[in-house]
């Protein structure tokens, strides 16, 4: 291996910066990040940028207007005017010398490169190639920071503040460990992930106190997006990673399932009209009773688990048992849909608001204000809509709304079976059976409609 990296304290550093261009000003930014403050940098150019940066950073720094006579004092050299051969010559000029040099963009000079830097500090990752392939290292960095959560700097920095604490209840170096591995893997990360600082310290303390971290489980109530498993978010994918227990929905995709921890237990509890796997009452109390058993459960919805999700109601009886919990918004199917179908849901020229609504029906009819519904300049969305939809169409039509509106139904939208068929409201009825439309399906009513035919762009089908 070549170019050990190694994690430089920079405090007490002497640095100078041959260089006032652009570069050389992302280098000195960089340096003064990392508590750098002794650096002398020599300005090159004549319309250097050194004096902007002084309003951000006015310490730590000074400009010299040539290279010392002697540079026997510094630790590092960095020797950046991007004129390569003048910025060799420098090189050679001023070597052999105890600083440790860097040239711009000259690997085979320098004594030291600047990795891709992936910043959760008091975490820090470097990530270099040398000479290699710079670009692969900078792609990795970009998947490092999907992965790596954002706070887990706070994390770290809660673990110094309580270091000596853990380390005077647990003497034993294996215990210890085991014990923040405990903590790390379970709530407390997750807890400060969530922003929860105090709940975290104060779960932190009973837990020394107590020796038994985590007898009660917690609830992750997950939204999983539309279908398409591009569409999770970051949260949803690590906590669908960590999960012992995934309790999910019939609207949820293989494909995401797929992406679940591989030995964790699943539980399908259904929902298809009128034929629940198992009552909403029934998945309320299986998220406690699961959690009460010490398992860290993944509650996995389709779309958003508060928009028609009945999330709401899922953490109310968590809430009422004490049980530890997080929501993660999902992409609505309304969203989801809109995209991919490329139907704007708003528009200068056709729609300024947007509504969501139920077209679920109850003893045949649907409790909406149909007054407000059926208005020009609005985008109507209609979830689990498709076996109301002739009530839909006459309300609207009764209420005002032109016969002639256009609407989409967009089946089993994001996915490669998506499918979707446009009618005017007075025909749309007709379509579902014409075209064997089946759940889910979303509706959009709206001039909206009429965009598809130019900005569709998504074929799964042709793929
Ligand atoms: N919480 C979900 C909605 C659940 S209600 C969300 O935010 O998306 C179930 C209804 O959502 C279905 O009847 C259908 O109307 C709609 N739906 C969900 N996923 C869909 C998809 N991939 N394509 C079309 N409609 C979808």
């Amino acid at each position: 291996m070549k170019g050990l990296p190694i994690s430089l304290a920079l405090e007490k550093r002497r640095i100078l910066i041959i260089g006032s261009g652009y570069q050389a000003t992302r280098k000195l930014s960089l340096l003064l990040k990392f508590d750098a403050n002794q650096i002398d940098v020599v300005e090159t150019e004549t319309c250097s940028d050194y004096q902007k940066r002084r309003l951000d950073h006015p310490t730590g720094w000074q400009v010299l207007e040539n290279i010392p006579e002697s540079i026997d004092d510094y630790d590092l050299l960095v020797i950046a005017t991007g004129n390569r051969e003048s910025d060799a010559d420098t090189c050679a000029r001023l070597r052999p010398c105890r600083a440790l040099i860097n040239v711009l963009e000259q690997p085979d000079l320098s004594d030291f490169s600047f990795p891709s830097i992936v910043d959760r500090d008091p975490i820090v990752i470097g990530i270099s190639s040398r000479t290699a392939a710079p670009t692969l290292a900078r792609m990795l960095r970009t998947q490092l920071e999907g992965v790596i959560p954002q706070n887990i700097g706070r994390l770290a920095a809660l673990t110094a503040r309580w270091k000596e604490r853990v380390r005077d209840a647990y003497p034993d170096v294996t215990s210890r460990r085991r014990f923040w591995e405990n903590m790390y893997q379970g709530r407390l990360s997750e807890m400060v992930y969530a922003g929860k600082d105090k709940e975290a310290e104060s779960y932190l303390a009973q837990s020394i106190q107590d020796a038994v971290p985590d007898e009660v489980g917690d609830v992750y109530l997950v939204g999983a997006g539309p279908g398409d498993p591009d569409l999770l978010t970051l949260k949803a994918l690590r906590l669908m990673q960590k999960a012992d227990v995934v309790v999910y929905d019939r609207l949820v995709s293989d494909p995401i399932l797929d992406l679940c921890r591989r030995d964790a237990e699943f539980i399908h509890v259904g929902k298809q009209r009128a034929n629940h796997a198992l009552p909403q009452e029934k998945i309320n109390q299986l998220l406690v009773d699961l959690a009460k058993q010490g398992k860290r459960v993944l509650r996995l919805k389709g779309g958003d688990p508060f928009i028609f999700g009945r999330g709401g109601e899922e953490i109310e009886l968590l809430m009422e048992n004490g049980i530890q919990f997080q929501v993660v918004p999902g992409i609505t199917a309304a969203s989801g849909c809109s995209s991919y179908t490329g139907i704007p849901l708003t528009h200068r020229d056709h729609a300024q608001s947007v509504v969501f609504a139920t077209g679920h029906l109850k003893d045949n009819s649907i409790n909406l204000n149909w007054k407000a519904l059926a208005h020009k300049n609005q985008t109507l969305v209609f979830y689990m809509g498709l076996v109301g939809l002739s009530v839909i169409q006459k309300e609207l039509i009764a209420h005002g709304m032109d016969s002639d509106t256009p609407v989409a139904l967009v089946q089993k939208g994001t996915t490669p079976q998506q499918r979707v068929i446009s009618a005017k409201l007075a025909n749309i009825v007709e379509c579902v059976e014409q075209h064997k439309i089946e759940p889910p399906t979303l509706i959009i009513v709206g001039t909206v409609v009429n965009l598809q035919a130019k900005l569709h762009w998504y074929e799964p089908n042709k793929c």
